[in-house]
Parts: C-alpha cells; structure tokens; sequence
C-alpha cells in the first residue's frame, strides 16, 4: 500500500495482530492525515487471512476495527500499555 509521506500525518500506527491461537497472522496499518478526521486504515485480518482497506472514525479508544469479511473485531490497543513481561 501506499502510505503519505510521514510529515503529512499526525497519526501513524501499524501492529501485528495474532489469532485466537496467538500465531501473527495479520497485521494492521493506521493513520491519519493533519487536518482531517478520518483514519484511514490497512488490515490483514489474522482470523481469516483477507486484506481489506478503508475509513474509519475513532472516538475512542482502544480502536476497533471490524473485518469486513469475519465479523471479527479488531481490538488495536495504545501502546505501551501492557504490563511488560520479561522473555
Ligand atoms: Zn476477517
């Protein structure tokens, strides 16, 4: 996909995204131009494996984007949250 150039964005966030078995198997792309309400947004759903693009406003968070093919939901927390876990 192509992306704006970075300093057009005031939003950018792109994460991998794990199945109900915890496999990375989909990923997703979020961001937003300054200036407009909209994120826009690239998903590979992890549940099923199909690319999809699209718009979307977010009031709140965390995100949630639904696959359009699924039904799934798409849960894309903050960052940083998570109680660091040691590896
Ligand atoms: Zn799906």
């Amino acid at each position: 996909m192509k992306l704006p150039p970075i300093e057009e964005l005031d939003y950018f966030t792109r994460r991998t995204l794990v199945n109900d078995n915890g496999e990375k198997t989909g990923m997703v792309i979020i961001y937003r131009r300054k200036g407009e309400e909209k994120f826009h947004y690239f998903l590979l759903c992890p549940y099923c494996g199909k690319e999809q693009k699209g718009e979307a406003v977010f009031k709140r968070r965390p995100y949630r984007i639904e696959c359009k093919e699924c039904g799934k939901k798409i849960i894309v927390e903050r960052l940083y949250k998570k109680n660091k876990k040691k590896k």
